[in-house]
């Protein structure tokens, strides 16, 4: 079977040197046209017309170049002054060729925060008591940020009668007929609440289990508390970073490589459009486009869940890597390509991650322009402050949340945004490793937050945050179908990291 997918995978390599020397040949053509046309064409021109052959239909020139020359009565003999006149004036600057502002940018980027080398699992119970002790105390701090947290008490103090707020991790919610059921530890209590009024009943049933809740009580005549209000660690209002060059950013997620169900053709023609070979009109997008995340599931994985082995095409995991990374190396080097694992990667699956190790990928870790990276990782591109995971908590929001399906992801990814966690729920499908520090808690607020995983292309912005769950490059799985997930593949979203507008580009059909 991986015979015949090579097979075909060489046979569009070799059509893409073929494109690759017809580009590299756009001056030669030029100049076989003229001297068909009846003109010649000086040396000094030809120079001209290769310095500017890859960024500009050289032929279409010509043409206009002889045009002129007809109309103006004169010789046949094309000289650098008939090019220059005839250039576009973002090319012209006194006698020499100017290039356009873009075509000089280069990558400018930081990773701030990743996982990898912070791994430090301890043993089981032990190491869940210190992670939750962790998640309380960063949660708490990012909290005590609102201004109103000098009222805050402990549940201990709460419950001797002093104080009205508390901020504790909600470890129970229950809904009953026509109330809702809390509980909410802090370390030093617990506190069980019940809520009526409807408004907060809406309010509670969009918490997260296990996220930090922040209550506004007041005791009942009979003794018990009454919940008035509940808020969030959530993001404070702000200006968001933006980039002061007009640059770009390409957020993509699961390949799948090595499924049946992997759309080769888009993806490999999205590298063709990077390599300004389709999609001519993109040019200066290409040119500005500086950065390509992946945010996790480059790869199907093996043995991934049962039965995997009758949807792959390529059921070697390191022959997997290997098609990744040939596919990865006909991006232009000077864009930086970030790469995460997802849960199909083969790495640790609780979270966080570590990078995908050498010695499945050693292919990707050759490529000079790649850079890999643990889920989840704070970047720094231009400025603009990314959060990268790749999303598998998203089932267990979704699951557990009213309201909330597949087909809008960006809005279960704005509430790990309000609870300031990208993993709260314990014991869902989502399998947390117990580490001393929770690294899941989102502590710097992301100018952009970027995950897949759901394989739906979605976004949404929430104080000036953009939230993008950016697809799959998957067609639709027989276990998706099952699941009634339909998938947006091979459209890709970038996004403009001086505004954090977003555009998007449909790869699945041939550019026309
Ligand atoms: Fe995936
Ligand atoms: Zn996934």
């Amino acid at each position: 079977m991986f015979l015949t997918y090579r097979l075909i995978r060489l046979t569009k390599l070799f059509l893409l040197r073929f494109y690759g020397v017809a580009m590299v040949s756009g001056a030669a053509q030029a100049v076989s046209e003229a001297l068909a046309n009846g003109f010649q064409v000086e040396p000094e021109a030809l120079d001209l017309l290769e310095s500017v052959s890859d960024r500009l239909d050289v032929v279409q020139l010509i043409y206009e170049v002889a045009r002129r020359k007809k109309e103006a009565g004169k010789d046949a003999v094309i000289s650098k002054k008939d090019v220059e006149d005839a250039l576009p004036s973002k090319f012209k600057a006194g006698a020499d060729v100017q290039k356009a502002e873009w075509v000089d940018l280069k990558p400018e980027f930081e990773v701030v925060k990743e996982p990898t080398r912070h791994i430090n699992p301890l043993d089981g119970a032990k190491g869940f008591q210190q992670l939750f002790k962790s998640r309380f105390q960063k949660l708490l701090r990012i909290t005590k940020q609102r201004p109103d947290s000098h009222q805050l008490r402990s549940i201990r103090e709460l419950q001797k009668g002093n104080g009205k707020k508390v901020a504790g991790l909600l470890l129970e919610r229950r809904m009953k007929k026509n109330r809702v059921e809390l509980v909410v530890d802090d370390g030093t209590g617990r506190l069980s609440l019940s809520v009526t009024d409807d408004r907060l009943k809406r309010t509670v049933a969009e918490l997260l289990l296990d996220q930090l809740v922040v209550l506004d009580v007041e005791p009942s005549r009979d003794g018990n508390m009454i919940l008035k209000a509940v808020h969030q660690p959530d993001l404070p209002d702000r200006a968001v970073n933006t980039s002061k060059k007009r640059v770009y950013a390409l957020l993509i997620s699961d390949l799948h490589v090595g499924s049946k169900t992997f759309l080769y053709d888009a993806f490999h023609r999205l590298i063709l459009w990077l390599s300004c070979k389709v999609g001519k009109e993109d040019e200066e997008v290409v040119h500005r486009l500086q950065y390509m995340v992946i945010a996790g599931d480059g790869v199907d994985g093996i043995g991934v869940y049962p039965g995997q082995e009758y949807d792959l095409e390529v059921a070697d995991i390191y022959a997997q890597y290997q098609i990744l990374s040939e596919l990865l190396s006909q991006v232009p080097k000077r864009i930086k390509i970030f790469i995460i694992p997802g849960n199909h990667d083969p790495t640790r699956q609780a979270l966080p991650q570590p990078a995908i190790p050498k010695k499945f990928a050693e292919p990707l870790y050759r490529l000079e322009n790649v850079v890999i990276l643990g889920n989840p990782v704070n970047l720094r591109l231009h400025g603009v402050n990314l959060l990268v995971y790749h999303g598998r908590s998203l089932d267990d929001v979704i699951a557990s949340t009213p309201g909330l399906t597949v087909t809008r992801p960006a809005l279960a990814m704005k509430l790990l945004l309000k609870a300031r966690h990208l993993a709260p729920i314990y014991g869902a499908r989502t399998s947390l490793s117990p580490e001393p520090e929770d690294h899941l808690v989102i502590e710097d607020e992301p100018d952009i937050f970027h995950s897949g995983h759901i394989h739906v292309l979605d976004s949404e912005r929430y104080k000036g945050t953009l939230i993008l769950n950016s697809g799959s490059w998957q067609g639709q799985t027989q276990y998706q179908a099952n699941m009634g997930v339909e998938p947006t593949p091979g459209i890709a979203p970038i996004v403009d990291l001086s505004t954090l507008d977003v555009m998007v580009r449909d790869f699945t059909r041939p550019f026309v």
